[in-house]
């Protein structure tokens, strides 16, 4: 026999006794999109690379470290979604969305695929749902996708989540802070992981973001960008934290907090959970003004977050929400003999025709194991059908767990009518 083959490292299979988790945790969070009036968007899995490396830029460690990219038959680069931003640019741009009514609102669930080290929380494909807000400088904008987050994690029933906030400042203030920034880190830098010392030259920012000890430990104490940030983008900060408190939502400010992606400016902030360990940040998220003309647009500003739904379902358990197991079929209908097993057939039939979940064997079973069956997959009752059925037109359904019973005509009006 040939060796079984695994799933590939880092990804996972989701079996069918876990989907209903995922099932419950979609229709929540998509019900509230819709609320907030954000309609889907669905685009390709892969993407030419262009848009990721353009729109994430190239010294990101998505870009430089994490991307699937393959050539594809014909020669051209294409990349497997690392995140779901850029490329919603992309189909955004391309469909002439930007340019009609706005603001746009657009939610994704989608899957992600990113070369990590796998970990508990991280995964190479794992899944993110994500908003994007287009078409408002204002801080409403930035206030409504963080209340939307916030307010999602809130229905799950996650209560211990941290809200950080930052401003990363417009490109004109961070040049001077990235410069100071340059100057910190040079001090240090012989300390610092290889990584850090390359950022140090194409990209200072970016070891803010560095997961390695000392280089955090070193970057903690590294400059402070809100006191570099002009005035035009202060008072934008200002006024979201006004939004955000007036709204009742807590939240701390980190001048740290830079996020993995280039393409932010402004607004940057972190929903991060204690009990998730390293990988706290649930749901990360932030403003990028310039983003779209990366990828070759008119300017168009825009705010969005993507939020890790394996860290979702992390988060819930290790905070013991209950989400609720899918009930067993409403009636399992055994037969005894090819007479009945027709019957039970169509009378299953029908009742799932109507909606109702029902069950039948369909390996022809003897009763006892049928009955043993019925019992494993929790139905709620069962009824029998044998001769002495066909003969009486009439039969008597059982409850599973008190055994009481309820002679009915065998038909589908009155089954229907009982269940
Ligand atoms: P991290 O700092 O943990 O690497 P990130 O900054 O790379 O996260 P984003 O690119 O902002 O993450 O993605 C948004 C969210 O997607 C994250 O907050 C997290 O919940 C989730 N996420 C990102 N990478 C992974 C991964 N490899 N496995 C599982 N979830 C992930
Ligand atoms: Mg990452």
């Amino acid at each position: 026999m040939a060796e079984p083959i695994t799933a590939p490292r880092g990804t996972y299979d989701l079996l069918p006794d876990q989907s209903y988790k995922w099932h419950y945790i979609e229709n929540i969070l998509t019900s509230i999109c819709k609320s907030f009036g954000y309609s889907e968007i669905r685009t390709p899995t892969f993407e030419y690379t262009e848009v990721f490396s353009r729109g994430l830029g190239e010294s990101t460690d998505i870009v430089g470290k994490e991307m699937y990219t393959m050539l594809d038959k014909s020669g051209r680069s294409i990349t497997l979604r690392p995140e779901g931003t850029a490329n919603t640019m992309r189909a955004l741009i391309q469909h002439g969305l930007l340019k009609g009514l706005l603001p746009v609102r657009v939610y994704y669930i989608s899957s992600c695929f990113r070369y990590e080290k796998p970990q508990s929380g991280r995964y190479r494909e794992h899944h993110q749902i994500g908003v994007e807000l287009m078409g408002s400088h204002y801080p409403d904008a930035d206030s409504e996708v963080i209340k939307l987050a916030y307010h999602a994690l809130r229905e799950l029933g996650i209560k211990n989540t941290r809200l950080e906030i930052n401003s990363l400042g417009c490109r004109e203030c961070r040049a001077e802070y990235i410069k100071s920034l340059k100057d910190y880190f040079k001090q240090n830098i012989h300390l610092m992981c290889p990584t850090c010392n390359e950022r140090l030259e194409r990209n200072p920012l970016r070891i803010l973001d560095c997961k390695s000890e000392i280089c955090k430990e070193i970057a903690s104490k590294s400059p402070d960008i809100l006191s570099f940030i002009c005035e035009p983008c202060s008072e934008h900060f200002g006024l979201l934290k006004e939004q955000l408190s007036d709204a009742g939502i807590e939240f701390i400010i980190n001048p740290r907090i830079v996020r993995g992606q280039d393409y932010y400016s402004r607004t940057v902030f972190e929903f991060v959970h204690e009990g998730a360990g390293a990988q706290g940040t649930v749901c990360g998220g932030g403003r990028y003004d310039r983003l779209v003309e990366y990828l070759g647009s008119d300017p168009c500003p825009g705010i969005g977050f993507g939020m890790g739904l394996e860290r979702v379902l992390l988060i819930m358990e290790a905070e013991g929400i209950e989400i609720p197991v899918p009930e067993g079929p409403e009636i399992f209908i055994a037969h005894i003999g090819e007479n009945s097993q027709k019957i039970a057939a169509n009378l299953v039939f029908e009742l799932q025709k109507s909606g109702i979940y029902a069950l039948y064997d369909i390996n022809r079973r003897g009763l006892k194991a049928q009955l043993k069956f019925a019992d494993k997959v929790s139905s709620k009752r069962y009824l029998v059908i044998g001769d002495s059925e066909l003969e009486s037109g009439k039969a008597t359904i059982r409850d599973m767990k008190t055994k009481e019973e309820t002679t009915i005509d065998l038909n589908i009006g009155s089954l229907i009518a009982i269940l």
